[in-house]
């Protein structure tokens, strides 16, 4: 079986968030699994190095554009997204079929990620029909936010090149507007999002940001697969970024990872000091404000927090001040910081993920590798993962609440502390998350057999 995978972002050359871990790492693990791809990618400025474990059935190609994509941001700059995104992705989707072409890499499945490669079912099924190379060719889109639309004025439709009859409510039209991902969840031949219960929640209007609809309708119905994690790059026994490696036999290291996180912070180093991190993207989805709300409780009670974040100007405004009120005990870090982000996973007992929406969520699964105990919102991903410590003692792996209340938050917070003072329990639960096994392994078989699955019917 062959695979074009086309994203906006695959790990480890570009990465903005969850998207690149799963392109990075999901081909790859089908690799294992004797199915063949190719990846491609734009060539943005400055790309990172190479992939270290080169694979035999997986290529990557970058597309360049001196114009479009030698650029210093992504998607934008510090005054907003660019506004010729619409070209710049659509003159990807475009040259990434040409270039498979050109090639002779026939694909069986061309697999689109969000937005910025939506196009590319709608691609297959007009200016590319004809051709014989596509003939057999199927498409699959992987709604990893279904959030991000790709929104653009309604007289930007004729840069796509595409008939005009496709600017209507049963393609492109939204409101008036281009909406990139609605015509990709129409044409693509089977949609799939990352978690099973995100692909319930999506038909609902309060996760739906207006395709609820589109997304109910869909022949076949969209699935949910959950992602993996890249078990090489997070691995607590060879990280190099972390102070001392360690694993689910023996967890001192963990222990020196938390002391040197501490003294990093300007924290007192303190074991029996409850240490909570987040490592997020700033934006609304994360449930933001439902933590800001309690902050001063929460900082009030004997713990320490490190966040690491770059997003939405307002988020940074809010931590920072928070960082200001209690600089004994929490640090802020802006940015987006690699070896930051595994520090903090390795050296916190617990991460925060209070998410007001969550399509699958990598963070408490990175969090389960590290034997650092997710406090999550139960919705998306995070609710297929995590199993409330309390409620299910046997089975539970971290602290969860439902309600988009910030006591709530503050309530199940209270309870991982409670955890925290029960050295056996808190050990218990460490293990418990090393022990599972979140990586891609089993998502690449269902993807494997969702593919095949279409390709037959
Ligand atoms: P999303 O895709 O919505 O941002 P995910 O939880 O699916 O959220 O994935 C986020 C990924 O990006 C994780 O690997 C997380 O560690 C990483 N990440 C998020 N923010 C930062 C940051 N500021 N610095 C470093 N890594 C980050």
């Amino acid at each position: 079986m062959k695979v074009l995978f086309c994203a906006s972002e695959v790990a480890p050359f570009v990465k903005t968030g969850g998207l690149a871990d799963v392109t990075g790492s999901l081909p790859f693990a089908l690799g294992e699994l004797g199915v063949r791809s190719a990846v491609m990618m734009p060539r943005y400025r400055g790309l990172q190095a190479k992939r270290k474990k080169p694979s035999k059935n997986v290529s990557i190609f970058f597309i360049e554009h001196e114009k479009f994509f030698n650029r210093a941001g992504v998607y934008g700059n510090e005054r907003g997204d660019y506004h010729d995104n619409l070209r710049r992705f659509s003159f990807f989707c475009n040259q990434a079929l040409s270039l498979a072409k050109e090639i002779g890499f026939k694909p069986d499945i061309v697999h689109a990620h969000d937005w910025q490669t939506a196009l590319l079912p709608v691609l297959l099924k007009t200016r590319f029909l004809a051709d014989a190379f596509f003939k057999k060719t199927k498409s699959v889109l992987t709604v990893h936010n279904l959030a991000y639309q790709g929104h653009f004025p309604g007289n930007q439709f004729k840069e796509l090149g595409l008939d005009a009859g496709l600017f209507s409510v049963d393609g492109f039209e939204f409101y008036g507007k281009v909406n990139l991902l609605k015509a990709g969840l129409i044409f693509a031949d089977r949609v799939n999002t990352v978690s099973p219960t995100y692909a319930e929640e999506i038909k609902t209007r309060e996760f739906g940001f207006g395709l609820d609809g589109v997304v109910a309708d869909r022949p076949v119905p969209v699935k949910g697969i959950l992602n993996g994690i890249d078990f090489d790059l997070w691995n607590p026994g060879t990280d190099k970024k972390v102070k001392k490696r360690y694993s689910v036999e023996d967890l001192s290291g963990k222990d020196a990872c938390k002391a040197d996180l501490q003294k990093s912070c300007g924290f007192e180093v303190n074991p029996d000091i409850p240490l909570f991190g987040m490592v997020t993207r700033l934006a609304e989805q994360k449930g933001l404000e439902l933590f800001s709300e309690i902050a001063d409780k929460f900082l009030s009670l004997g713990v320490q927090f490190v966040l690491l974040g770059e997003g939405d100007g307002v988020y940074h405004t809010t931590f920072v001040n928070i960082g200001k009120r209690h600089p004994k005990t929490s640090a802020i870090y802006l940015g987006f910081n690699a070896v930051d982000a595994h520090r903090i996973y390795a050296g916190a007992d617990f991460f925060l993920m209070p998410s007001y929406f969550e399509p699958c969520g990598l963070g408490q699964m990175i969090s389960f590798r590290y034997g650092t105990i997710p406090v999550a919102r139960k919705t998306g991903g995070l609710a297929d993962t995590l199993v409330d410590a309390d409620k299910d003692p046997k089975r539970g792996n971290g602290f969860l609440f439902e309600e988009r209340i910030p006591e709530k938050l503050l309530e199940a917070i209270g309870r991982a502390i409670a955890a925290f003072r029960n050295k056996r329990r808190l050990r218990a639960l460490r293990r418990r998350g090393l022990r599972a096994d979140f990586s891609w392994r089993h998502s690449a078989k269902e993807y494997k057999k969702f593919y095949e699955e279409m390709l037959k019917s």
